[in-house]
């Protein structure tokens, strides 16, 4: 398993698709008149979108056509050709051509600024800039998807049209793009639980909460139990924490003040206010809180299988990666100074294992200090930011992983580390975090007895490994394109007699699987053999055991693997192999 640096973004790659926006504009209006109202067209993380307001609406018929009329003015190798304009000049230019929302956007801009307007061909647009020179540079573009959005965001205003597009330097490039866009498609995890039955978000409860039906369950329960185990072996102590707490200990931990976006109202229960809980953190305070420690029984590792819930706009939703309720892997340290890189370090190397033990083999690691010129917008001294920031660094160092230094990307409460895994198709995500916190152990109080009878302020560490079961079993499966290994997969075989005289062996096959521990299931349906094994296939099951009248007279399976391979194997021979992936996690 390898850390790498990321690659970083680069600006031309912006300036690129940010002048195929204009491209795609100039497009639209040859092909269409000008009578099509402009909004925005910037670049995005992928690509660039422009937004247009027309009387009939774009239909996907358009995309092509709009593509080749991008292609012939990328050829034409058009100058982009920037100048300043008085504010009057501009106003005069969009007022003519009747562009309320070019109008809107000139009188957004502060008088101070300076008004620019570029001209690529025979389209001008106001810009602030960031083009590459000729259009020649846009290289391959390409149209994907048309989509609706209010302008300005606001759906009290107009329902735009936004075109999406994206941009490369090369066709090769692109090509490579898209074929990364339909792999990722393929591998959706909203798709995906929906074939395989894995999971569902159900309207009538509500939006981002997520149903974990039976083979989704499956699949956590095999994470959860190896992450119990885990916990348990290194040292951490499992806790169980109310879901709803009074608000006066959100109060306390500052949430109702810096975090009341992200709460769910709160709820009257008889004469008080208790608050469904967005963080399991003030829980764990407590039963640390709860009696006197001493220097000797530190660390303190407490660790909870937290469900919490969270605010988010529906807008932002997305599957299991951006929800509502989801349940944190969470834990949080309490330390001596003196132990905190031990800590820190254990983190770091139980992120490494949960990465190693599900299958994936890169990962990148940012390292989120205090932004140097605002050193009054965080908690804690600088000698205690300064030692925090060192303690993660010289950990990292130590373990000889790269990092990333982020200065202005730490939380106000802390330094943190954030590790993100890279999938099967080389997209990162992030999951892990260890965060540093000075602000909680002050507001509740926390010590303990140190060694000369002082009482001391312990450090305190937040950390989760997954993030959440949601988002760390959907990143699983997109990146096992939801052929889970066997270990996790829901049903690790399916027994298909081939006829019915072999029922009552293929049951007792089953049963001795499951006997010895496996998810097992019969398919017992008057389908035809080749029309089953394509069921069970699209199920992505690991292993396929077919059962005719040889292997029953014989006591054995002929066995066909996920990968097509096949081979007779006696009963025994079979379950030993299913017992020996399993234990190896392979
Ligand atoms: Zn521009
Ligand atoms: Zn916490």
């Amino acid at each position: 398993m390898t850390a790498t640096s990321a690659p970083t973004a680069t600006r031309d790659l912006a300036a690129l698709r940010h002048t195929a926006a204009h491209l795609l504009a100039h497009a639209v209006i040859d092909l269409f008149g000008e009578d099509v109202k402009l909004a925005i067209g910037p670049a995005i993380e992928n690509g660039f979108y422009y937004d247009f307001l027309k009387d009939t609406p774009f239909v996907p018929e358009d995309l092509p056509r709009l593509e080749a009329r991008m292609r012939e003015l990328i050829a034409a190798g058009l100058h982009m050709e920037g100048r300043p304009v008085e504010r009057a000049e501009a106003e005069r230019y969009y007022r003519e051509r009747n562009q309320p929302f070019k109008l809107e956007i000139l009188a957004s801009i502060p008088e101070s600024e300076p008004i620019t307007m570029y001209t690529i061909g025979t389209f001008t647009d106001l810009c602030r800039g960031g083009h590459v020179d000729n259009s020649r540079d846009v290289g391959a573009v390409k149209l994907l998807s048309i989509a609706g959005a209010y302008w300005r965001g606001d759906e009290h205003n107009p329902m735009l049209q936004r075109i999406y597009g994206t941009a490369f330097p090369t066709q090769a490039e692109l090509d490579a793009y898209l074929a990364q866009l339909a792999e990722a498609e393929r591998r959706d995890h909203r798709k995906l639980g929906r074939e395989l039955d894995l999971f569902s978000i159900q309207d009538e409860a509500g939006p981002g909460l997520i149903f974990w039906h039976p083979k989704g369950g499956a699949v956590r329960r095999q994470m959860e139990d190896w992450l119990h185990e885990e916990l348990v072996r290194r040292g951490y102590e499992l806790v169980y924490t109310p879901h709803v707490m009074r608000l006066g200990l959100w109060e306390q931990s500052g949430h109702t003040g810096f975090y009341r976006d992200n709460m769910f109202s709160p709820i009257a229960v008889d004469k008080d206010r208790y608050q469904l809980k967005p963080m399991n953190c003030p829980g764990h305070i407590l039963i640390y809180k709860s009696r006197l420690r001493s220097y000797r029984e530190l660390p303190v590792r407490l660790a909870e299988l937290g469900t919490v819930y969270r605010y988010e706009r529906s807008g932002v939703l997305h599957g299991l990666l951006r929800v509502r309720g989801f349940t944190q892997d969470d834990a949080h340290i309490f330390c001596r100074p003196d132990q905190i890189e031990a800590e820190i370090a254990e983190c770091v190397e139980f992120a490494r294992e949960v990465l190693r033990v599900f299958g994936f083999e890169r990962y990148e690691v940012e390292l989120s200090a205090r932004d140097p010129a605002r050193p009054g917008e965080y908690a804690g001294t600088d000698e205690e930011w300064r030692r925090a920031e060192d303690a993660l660094v010289t950990t990292l160092q130590r373990m000889d992983i790269p990092f990333r230094r982020q200065p202005g990307e730490a939380v106000f409460y802390g330094p943190k580390i954030d590790v993100k895994l890279v999938d099967a198709i080389g997209r990162p995500w992030q999951l892990t975090t260890v965060q540093f916190d000075f602000n909680l152990p002050r507001r509740f109080g926390l010590a303990y007895v140190a060694e000369d009878g002082s009482q001391q302020t312990p450090l305190m560490v937040h950390r989760a490994l997954w993030g959440s079961a949601e988002r760390f079993f959907g990143v699983l499966i997109e990146h096992y394109a939801g052929a889970f290994p066997v270990w996790l997969a829901p049903v690790q075989a399916v027994v298909l007699p081939i006829t019915d005289d072999q029922l009552a062996y293929a049951r007792s096959v089953a049963a001795a699987l499951r006997a010895a521990g496996f998810r097992v299931e019969l398919d017992d349906s008057n389908e035809r053999l080749q029309k089953k094994i394509r069921t069970h296939q699209m199920q992505k099951v690991p292993y396929m055991l077919v059962v005719g009248k040889s292997e029953a007279a014989a006591n054995t399976v002929n066995v066909r693997s996920r990968s097509g391979d096949q081979a007779a194997l006696g009963l025994e021979d079979f379950s030993r192999r299913l017992a020996a992936e399993v234990a190896a996690r392979r």
